[in-house]
């Protein structure tokens, strides 16, 4: 049993306030980013205004979860005891298709994982918190 326990001591990460939708959003495996109403860009980290028109109208939508890997890197030695217990793991980028990047943990043998990679999100709890984490799209086969 010593991996359940392991997998008890996650770092868990640092919650900007501006970003406890986010937060919220995730425990029902929603993932979630703000755009703004007046310029329609995506905005990603949270902020309280526009960063590419200073408008305060943002406003929390949910994305479709989907993306290309943008940039990578596969850790060989964990920071802490529960990462190590899962290395080798990769971690990067992914360019979500509603244009905003998010830095996660990318699922996969790293051997398989290149830039440009159709990705998909799925949910995983560590610790207290449901985490998205990214794995390459499964494409059905044509029939
Ligand atoms: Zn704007």
């Amino acid at each position: 049993m010593s991996e359940t326990k392991a997998t008890n001591d996650w770092p868990q990460p640092y919650r900007l306030p501006a970003a406890e939708p986010y937060w919220a959003a995730l425990a029902n495996e929603w993932l979630t980013f703000q755009r703004c109403a007046d310029c329609a860009q995506a905005v990603w980290p949270a902020h309280s205004f526009c960063p590419h028109c200073e408008s305060a109208a943002l406003t929390w939508v949910r994305s479709a979860g989907r993306g290309t890997v943008y940039s990578y890197s596969t850790i060989m030695r964990g920071p802490t005891p529960a990462w190590a217990s899962i290395t080798p793991y990769t971690v990067g980028f992914v360019h979500l298709h509603e244009d905003y990047y998010l830095f996660t943990q990318i699922e996969g043998e790293p051997d398989t994982i290149r830039i440009g990679t159709e990705v998909s999100v799925r949910f995983v709890r560590r610790g207290e918190q449901k985490l998205p984490v990214f794995a390459p799209t499964t494409t059905d086969p044509e029939a």
